[in-house]
């Protein structure tokens, strides 16, 4: 669970991302996006990155994790119901 919650933390918090993780978490639709080198807060890989914002600020990751993370919450309690 708490893995989760760091992935939501992270995205949430991340200004910028490299591409892979941007893709992966967002819709990419940047026109002349700005790459510099830096961290990548998300695979934390030293590399090109590009603004949050250039990914939809990661709304589609986000939603996921969301989503599964509700998920694992409800598995957890009709699991303790069940035992
Ligand atoms: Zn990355």
């Amino acid at each position: 669970m708490e893995a989760i919650q760091e992935q939501l933390d992270k995205l949430k918090t991340a200004k910028h991302a490299c591409l892979d993780c941007g893709k992966r978490n967002g819709d990419y639709s940047a026109r002349d996006p700005q790459f510099f080198v830096a961290e990548c807060p998300l695979c934390g890989k030293q590399t090109k990155v590009t603004s949050a914002e250039h990914f939809g600020f990661f709304y589609r990751g986000l939603c996921r994790l969301r989503i599964h993370k509700a998920r694992m919450e409800r598995n957890a309690r009709a699991q303790s119901k069940s035992a």
